[in-house]
């Protein structure tokens, strides 16, 4: 069964969402108080309404819980963002994805029951903070306030030495859950095998720990 999507709030971000679920062949309901905005979807969504989601009865309208994910995109205007998602969570829909503007404005998303809050300039930010620390470093992605997942090339330290020469586990608390070595992926790495130029090593641990293995490692 093809699932629905409802996105409200059409600027950067909630725009990027409404395009690329579109390109995957989702049904899109694009939402925005502005008619321009809504212009600028209506080739691009299934369907792109202007409306006010601050205003409950107009989401009543919308048949807004008959939609199995909705994504709140209203960027600037946290007082909009909010009162939105309080009338999403009381009218039960099921699944409320919120963007959110910074952590004061986060953590009121929670309380008020939003499903899933999101910070993509923060995550963002941080995950380009750690690419420029080391070429080697190619991608970080936070798995919760405090643990992460970090993808490294090996550096000048690594080639040539395992795991257990490099005492990854010990040493810094980290554990190495996959090499990938060009398309193929291994994800129960033997502790003994030699480290190779190119060879990817995907490291989950705590932040702290994450940090000190590239510092001292990568
Ligand atoms: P981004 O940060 O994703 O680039 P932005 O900075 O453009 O977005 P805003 O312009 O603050 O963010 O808000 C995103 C969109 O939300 C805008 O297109 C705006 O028209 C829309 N929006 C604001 N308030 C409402 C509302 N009450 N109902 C529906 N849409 C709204
Ligand atoms: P441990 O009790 O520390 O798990 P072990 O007796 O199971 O060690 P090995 O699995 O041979 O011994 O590994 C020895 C050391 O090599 C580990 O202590 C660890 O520091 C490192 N190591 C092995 N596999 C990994 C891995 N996947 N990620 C990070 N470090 C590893
Ligand atoms: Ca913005």
């Amino acid at each position: 069964m093809k699932r629905e999507f409802a996105v409200i709030g059409l600027g950067r971000f909630g725009g990027s969402i409404c395009y690329e679920l579109s390109k995957e062949g989702m049904d899109v309901l694009a939402i925005d108080i502005s008619e321009e905005k809504v212009n600028e979807f209506k080739n691009i969504a299934s369907h792109a309404v202007i409306a006010d989601t601050t205003d409950e009865a107009t989401l009543k309208e919308l048949g807004i819980n008959n939609f199995d994910h909705v994504i709140v995109s209203i960027g600037d205007n946290i007082q909009a963002s909010i009162l939105t998602t309080v009338i999403l969570t009381d009218l039960g829909v099921k699944k409320i994805t919120v963007k959110a503007n910074n952590d004061y404005h986060g953590k009121i998303l929670d309380k008020i029951g939003a499903h899933h809050v999101v910070h993509p300039e923060r995550d963002m930010g941080k995950r380009i903070a750690h690419s420029i620390i080391s070429n080697n470093i190619l991608d970080y992605l936070e798995l919760s306030d405090d643990h992460s997942i970090v993808e490294v090339k090996t550096s000048d330290k690594m080639i040539g030495k395992s795991l257990v020469d490099l005492d990854i586990r010990a040493n810094y608390g980290c554990n190495v859950v996959a090499i990938r070595q060009g398309n193929d992926i291994n994800v129960s790495p033997m502790a003994d095998e030699l480290l190779q130029e190119n060879d990817i090593l995907i490291v989950i641990g705590a932040d702290h720990d994450i940090s000190k293995f590239e510092k001292e490692l990568v």
